[in-house]
């Protein structure tokens, strides 16, 4: 408003690289046998046999810290903390050891009978300044178990409701008012309570963490799909503004070959974080038997920048460009038609992975 553009430009390029160079780590701690290493590979994505799996066992007894760090956004790491182990555990030396400053939250983990140690620790963590959230897992097989035991009287609704209750109390008892509790299953992320899960934590991250959190989400729902899209369009937005604001900027000079280059490495990362890359369709097409070849008929990112034998990749790019002006390839600086062209592929890759989504989920009914 003051007409100061370049301080405007420095501002926004901070903000950039505040957001890109954000980092997430999130701690679980709870039972052995509670589910954290599930939950993790089921968040990032890795099957419960691939060789950098988190370890599931039934009986497992973890004494150190182990971390995971995200395949694809290493900002985002998962630490999976020792159990609390004895009965007269203090919470104070415990979060002390595991250098609880480092961490953004908590997720207390709890499955079948309620811990008052976790009670205890979860109090703690509030004292401490910290956030943490109550996540009973293994729902499915409560639900299970009590349809089994009581098939005439069973409701779904009021089992659930009864954990919920349960655990609540729990944690009111040492003090904690209006716990936030999350019933999740790990085989079935979709449900249940991790969408909400997901959007309070979203709600609750400083800003510039919001960004990196959402592009790490797994992609399960086309609420979540619909949610990168809209961090990522904000980021390209932001960026579109420094080079409007700021027009003899090193974009201006840009070749049109240097251009497309710079488009390519875009269109790869946006398959990456919706899971449209090569690596997640081979992924995809393991699990859902089908080739991979059958699963590029579907979508539409992979073929953006395909070249037909007598093209070149340059009248590939005017091609989409005309199409997407009304026919026209007006002239202008190509940091203008940059901004077009990034919506448009962001646009399609997003597209795509709901598009998977269905396929996968249709053929899995
Ligand atoms: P950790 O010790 O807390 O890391 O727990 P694990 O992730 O190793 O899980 C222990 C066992 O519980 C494994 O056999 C998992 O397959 C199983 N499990 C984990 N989460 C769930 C869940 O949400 N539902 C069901 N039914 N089983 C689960
Ligand atoms: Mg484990």
């Amino acid at each position: 408003m003051e007409g100061n553009l370049e301080e405007a430009v420095g501002i926004i390029n901070e903000l950039i690289e505040r957001i890109e160079n954000a980092h997430l780590n999130i701690a679980l701690t709870g039972e052995s046998g509670s589910g954290k290493s599930s939950f993790i590979n089921a968040f990032l994505g890795i099957g419960h046999e691939d060789g950098d799996a988190a370890s599931t066992r039934v009986m497992e007894t973890t004494t150190s810290i182990s971390s995971y760090e995200h395949p694809k956004f290493p900002n985002v790491t998962f630490w999976d903390l020792p159990d609390i182990g004895t009965p007269n555990f203090q919470p104070k030396s415990y979060l002390k050891q595991v250098n609880f400053s480092d961490y953004d939250f908590f997720f207390i983990f709890s499955s079948a009978r309620f811990r008052e140690n976790d009670a205890k620790l979860a109090q703690e963590i509030r004292q401490m300044g910290k956030k943490f959230y109550f996540v009973r897992t293994k729902v499915d097989s409560d639900l299970d178990n009590e349809r089994k035991a009581k098939p005439k009287s069973f409701n779904r609704e009021n089992v659930l409701q009864q954990i919920r209750k349960n655990c609540s109390q729990h944690l009111q008892k040492v003090g904690i008012e209006e716990p936030q509790v999350f019933l999740i299953s790990n085989f079935e992320l979709a449900s249940f309570d991790f969408p909400k899960l997901l959007d309070i934590l979203g709600e609750e991250l400083p800003e510039h963490k919001r960004h990196v959190f959402l592009l790490s989400l797994p992609n399960i729902s086309e609420a979540i799909i619909n949610q990168k899209k809209a961090t990522l369009q904000e980021k390209i937005w932001l960026k579109d503004l420094t080079s409007v604001l700021q027009p003899f900027s090193s974009l201006m000079g840009m070749s049109r070959e240097d251009n497309i280059a710079q488009l390519q490495k875009h269109l790869n990362d946006y398959q990456r974080a919706f899971g449209v890359d090569d690596a997640s369709l081979l992924k995809i097409s393991q699990e859902s038997n089908r080739s991979i070849e059958e699963l590029k008929t579907f979508i539409k990112s992979p073929h953006l920048l395909t070249i037909k034998e007598d093209e070149s990749l340059s009248e590939r790019y005017a091609e989409i460009f005309c199409s997407l002006n009304g026919g026209l390839l007006a002239t202008g600086p190509y940091y203008r038609k940059s901004y077009k062209m990034q919506l448009y592929f962001l646009e399609t890759v997003a597209d795509d992975a709901k598009t998977l989504l269905r396929e996968i989920w249709e053929s899995s009914v």
